[in-house]
């Protein structure tokens, strides 16, 4: 067979907190589901353990059932099955409630409820005779399975096991991601230059011959702007322009936009720190602000049309956006939309409509909001930090450092964290879009035809897991 070795599938657990599109909070709920469905195709064995919120999306489980159920941590766990996006999945229902509180994160004791939920899991692998050969955690919410299981459950007949341990963002409970590194097999993050940011940070830092920076990826069946049923017209490269007209004037009729040719600047995040909250407040005002070709029907001023998707978890930044909300709503009603909540169904006629995704994160561990964007046909502006530095290439300055990827440049990127950062990103996307249609067209055919799945990433998950095994 060409010298080729054929590695017998593996069997890889996820236990996980989050699972797009069920129990999706951030881009870890899309990570499980896209990189199991992506290892799965590659013909391995993929399970998941979650947690069964009473606030799950049930509507996306199929053959949703009762499997069995055993008695751990002084209370029955029910455990329920279904497949979520092809996944097996098994979701635990203890009895204490830990889970019936309405929202997976957010309760004063989350950190009791995931250490139970992790235990708990543990102990259905064991009940149950399950052999796999990786157990997959993510950050701090599902951390305790690496030393549970180091501890514990590596001794009861789980023994041939490797823990997996992938941090996807280090700003929350590092105590827990230190204890978990310290006790995983191989550990990740979601980018090779995040990676490197947190190289030196002391839950990282006495670890880095087992940790690997792997990029995400999207799923392209997920998100896929042929085979959408959230937008107008169905399109690929071949028909970016007309694909994305025809889903701008619908995002315009829906939000009361004025229906114009206008560049259409787009947000679609959560309104945290992280994200850089006075930097998204200063390109919403530069992109009305900014001098273009036709006046506002409302202000009269020259500028484009922006629409930003998100909602904060502090209230006092949701406060703060309802404030900015009103007032644009009331100046600038033809060019500015805010819409503050969580709407996944109109995130997808966003990056459709939108010419411009805008990410000006402080930082950002991967970044998922570029990648969609790209795929369809918007075009990034970014802040360059993390995964937004691995995956976006300057038009104006990036060209070799694309080129030693085999890429071609794709979008616009800033450094600094300051508004002037942002107007020259900004102001750039925009003078390419009034000055050169055509190379502008060209750039969205050709940023759609990149390819930020999970073909390459999962193959380095699956490297990264067969050396998880030869260490045993
Ligand atoms: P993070 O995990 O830090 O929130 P990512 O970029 O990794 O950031 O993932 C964010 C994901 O959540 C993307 O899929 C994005 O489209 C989605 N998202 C963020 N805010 C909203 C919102 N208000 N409505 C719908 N989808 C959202």
């Amino acid at each position: 067979f060409g010298g080729i070795v054929k590695e017998p599938p593996l069997h890889i657990i996820h236990i996980s907190v989050e699972m797009a599109p069920i129990a999706k909070v951030g881009g870890l709920g899309d990570v499980v589901t896209s990189l199991s469905r992506a290892v799965q195709d590659l013909n391995h064995n993929v399970d998941i353990i979650l947690p069964k919120y009473d606030c799950l999306n049930l509507g996306n489980v199929k053959d949703f059932h009762y499997h069995n159920n055993y008695f751990w941590g002084g209370t029955e766990i029910k455990v329920w099955r279904g497949k979520v996006e092809g996944l097996s999945v098994y979701f635990l229902e203890p009895q204490n409630g830990f889970f019936h509180v309405g929202c997976v994160y957010g309760r004063a004791n989350d950190a009791e409820r995931f250490g139970f939920f992790c235990h708990a899991a543990l102990e259905f692998l064991l009940q149950n005779g399950f052999h796999p050969d990786i157990i997959h955690c993510h950050d701090w919410s599902s951390a305790p399975v690496a030393w549970l299981f180091k501890e514990n459950y590596v001794h009861y007949g789980l023994s041939k096991a490797q823990v997996v341990f992938t941090i996807h963002n280090l700003e929350f409970g590092a105590n827990f991601i230190a204890k978990a590194m310290q006790h995983s097999d191989k550990a990740t993050t979601v980018s090779p230059t995040y990676s490197r940011e947190v190289a030196g940070h002391p839950a990282v830092a006495p670890h880095l011959p087992k940790f690997h920076g792997i990029i995400n990826g999207i799923d392209p069946d997920i998100w896929d702007p042929y085979n959408d049923n959230f937008i107008p017209v169905s399109y690929t490269s071949e028909n970016v322009v007309e694909g994305k007209r025809a889903s701008k004037e619908a995002l315009q009729l829906r939000l009361g936009l004025e229906k114009a040719d206008l560049p259409l600047v787009g947000i679609i995040t959560r309104l945290t720190h992280q994200k850089g909250i006075h930097l998204i407040k200063h390109a919403i005002w530069r992109t009305l602000e900014r001098g273009g070709q036709n006046p506002c029907l409302d202000c009269g001023k020259i500028g484009m049309q922006i629409v930003l998707l998100g909602s904060a978890p502090d209230p006092r930044i949701q406060n703060d956006f309802v404030s900015l909300a009103n007032q644009l709503h009331s100046t600038h009603n033809a060019r500015a939309r805010l819409c503050l909540s969580y709407d996944e169904p109109l995130s997808h006629l966003i990056y459709a409509g939108a010419d411009f995704i805008v990410v000006p994160s402080i930082f950002e561990p991967c970044g998922l909001t570029q990648l969609t964007a790209m795929r369809y046909g918007a075009i990034p502006v970014v802040r360059k930090t993390g995964g937004l530095y691995d995956t976006v290439f300057d038009v104006d300055h990036d060209k070799d450092r694309a080129q030693a990827q085999g890429l071609e440049p794709n979008g616009f990127g800033f450094d600094g964290a300051d508004a002037g950062g942002v107007d020259y990103a900004l102001n750039r996307a925009i003078s390419a879009w009034y000055e050169g249609r055509d190379w502008f067209d060209s750039l969205c055919k050709k940023v759609m035809e990149q390819d930020w799945s999970w073909n390459r990433p999962a193959l380095d998950y699956l490297e990264l897991y067969h050396a998880a095994r030869k260490s045993l």
